[in-house]
Parts: C-alpha cells; sequence; structure tokens
C-alpha cells in the first residue's frame, strides 16, 4: 500500500478506501450514498473518517440497516483497549488502498 501521485490532481494520494471504490473512481462512476459506507476512527484523540464501500463494511458490521460507525481506539491511560482490535483488523485489510482525496471526494459528493 504504497501512496503514489494521482494523474489528474497532481496530489499525493493519502485517503484510503476500498478496492471496490478504487475501481469507481477508474472507471469515473458516480456512487450513491447507498454504495458508501463511513468508518469515522478517533484515536489519541484525533478523529479520521474513511469511505469504503458497502460490501467492504459489512464484513466487519453485519446489520443491514447501519452504514456509518464510530470507533474508539485504546485509551492508555485509562487501560483501556475499546475498538483497537477491530480498528487494527479493518486498517491491515488488504482491501484497503491508498487514493486521491480529491478523486474519491468527487465520486462520494453526497457525503459531507
Ligand atoms: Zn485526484
Amino acid at each position: 500500500m504504497k501512496p503514489g501521485i494521482c494523474k489528474k490532481h497532481g496530489g499525493q494520494n493519502f485517503a484510503l478506501t476500498s478496492s471496490d471504490l478504487v475501481a469507481a473512481i477508474n472507471e469515473g462512476k458516480m456512487l450513491s450514498s447507498s454504495d458508501v459506507c463511513k468508518i469515522t476512527t478517533s484515536s489519541f484523540g484525533r478523529k479520521s473518517e474513511t469511505f469504503v464501500g458497502k460490501g467492504f463494511f459489512r464484513r466487519f458490521f453485519e446489520d443491514p440497516g447501519v452504514s456509518e460507525v464510530s470507533l474508539l481506539d485504546r485509551e492508555k491511560d485509562l487501560k483501556k483497549m475499546n475498538d483497537r482490535l477491530l480498528i487494527r483488523k479493518i486498517f491491515s485489510d488488504p482491501d484497503l488502498k491508498f487514493v486521491c482525496a480529491v478523486c474519491l471526494r468527487e465520486i462520494i459528493g453526497q457525503w459531507d
């Protein structure tokens, strides 16, 4: 998973997403909000958002009514693991790739 350079926007590819969204970007295909799920991760006081395809999301979150989750990384001071193991499992998945954040935003426009 080595970040590259976006041919269209010239910037670094630094947003992680699942391979089905990578394919959609390459095909220039717009997605509807029902195709895209959002994982918000709070880690050491910093929040980050990751947009992934529904298929990828369902591998970890089976409830069909859920398309958005918030995960909390461990709190070392409190000796709490929280969702750390799940976070590690999701973000070490080989199906996640780096893409251009601008390209990603273009196909998932309805998420703000
Ligand atoms: Zn781009």
